[in-house]
């Protein structure tokens, strides 16, 4: 199979919303033209990105809800419990290990860890946190694969280090620094900065564009 590009890979978890939401109201099938109407696209763009993972829907039939959200989930390997780790349980760590959203998606924080000795030993829900230095040992028990930096930008690279070489292969970086890593461990950096300069450049430029009704 292709690689999937970034843009289609990143439609994935709005398509599956769209599909939960039209499930809980009780519809059993669903056609590339609502889905694309829901979310202002193009019902080809829905197929192509639907092909890349292999599903194909039925003509005049559409697509099975259930089916689909069952293979977009095992696509994007939301099918299984995927533990992880959270170091620097401060105020972005503390609202992250407390989203909801991730258990919806199997994603479970299982320990956070921090230098403050204030919070070692007390849980935020239902998430212990440990001093850093317990942090190699846990991963390698418990074979995590998977861990979440929210320290500040000046730890960040260092901490990151410890997780590599504890053998973590997947880094999600919400520190505004660009961590290095290895080729074999894959780092997605997250900034919500990134979203709010795209809204204040493009709320100018609308501003700037001619009001044309045809
Ligand atoms: P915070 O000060 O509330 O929390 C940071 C926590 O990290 C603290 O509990 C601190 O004790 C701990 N810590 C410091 N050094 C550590 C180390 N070496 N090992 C383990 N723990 C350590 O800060 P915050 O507001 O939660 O921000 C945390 C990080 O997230 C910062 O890098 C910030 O820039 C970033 N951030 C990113 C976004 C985003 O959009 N991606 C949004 C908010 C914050």
């Amino acid at each position: 199979m292709n690689r999937i590009p970034l843009p289609s890979l990143r439609r994935l978890p709005r398509y599956l919303n769209v599909l939960e939401m039209l499930l809980s109201q009780g519809r059993k099938t669903v056609s590339a033209t609502d889905i694309a109407e829901a979310l202002d696209l193009k019902p080809i763009q829905i197929r192509k990105d639907m092909a890349f993972t292999g599903i194909v829907g039925k003509p005049k039939v559409g697509y099975d809800i259930n089916e689909l959200i069952k293979s977009l989930r095992t696509f994007i390997g939301w099918h299984d419990i995927t533990p992880c780790v959270l170091i620097g349980a401060g105020s972005l760590g503390t609202a992250l290990i407390g989203y909801e959203g991730f258990a919806k998606r199997n994603l479970r924080i299982v320990a956070a860890f921090d230098i403050d000795k204030e919070k070692h030993g007390k849980k935020i829900y239902d998430t212990p946190v440990y001093p850093l230095e317990e942090l190699s040992t846990l991963i390698k028990n418990k074979k995590i694969e998977v861990a979440i930096i929210t320290v500040p930008p000046a730890a960040a690279q260092d901490v990151a280090n410890i997780l590599i070489a504890a053998g973590i292969t997947g880094i999600w970086n919400f520190s505004p620094i660009e961590i290095r890593t290895p080729p074999e461990v894959t780092v997605k950096r997250e900034n919500l900065s990134e979203g709010l300069a795209v809204l204040f450049v493009q709320m100018r430029e609308n501003q700037l564009k001619p009001f044309d009704p045809y």
